[in-house]
């Protein structure tokens, strides 16, 4: 028997034809879909099985991992971690802003919005405030 053969059983099949399914729902097609703006699709994700707040799959992202490690702590699952240069795939703990919730971290984002100002700016009246 040639390496790594081996005969498709009913049970075998089963789960290539569920993976198959799974594959097609991805994206907007999915019905968990939330409508694209900060989706999770293009964050890394690392995993650890055992950590308190991985995903049913047992992923963390990676950018939280690298806040946790800053604050020597696990973020509580409210906490949002913003990319100041929108890379999700940037993260670098000075690429890393931590928000208590999900409202603040959207009014840094109309705040932007409202004053059209760029990450630099932004920064500089951040740091000028005690
Ligand atoms: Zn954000």
């Amino acid at each position: 028997m040639p390496k790594g053969y081996y005969p498709r059983t009913d049970y075998h099949r089963k789960r290539i034809s569920q993976g198959a399914i799974k594959y097609n729902f991805k994206g907007n097609r999915n019905p968990n879909w939330k409508g694209g703006a900060h989706s999770h699709c293009s964050y890394r994700l690392i995993y650890i099985p055992n950590h308190p707040f991985a995903d049913c799959q047992g992923y963390v992202r990676e950018h939280r991992l690298i806040m946790e490690r800053q604050l020597n702590r696990f973020l509580n699952p409210r906490e949002v971690v913003h990319h100041i240069n929108k890379n999700r795939k940037d993260n670098r703990i000075e690429n890393l802003i931590l928000f208590s919730n999900e409202a603040e971290h959207q009014r840094h984002h109309s705040f932007f919005r409202k004053r059209n100002i760029n990450n630099k700016q932004f920064l500089k009246i951040n740091l000028a405030q005690p």
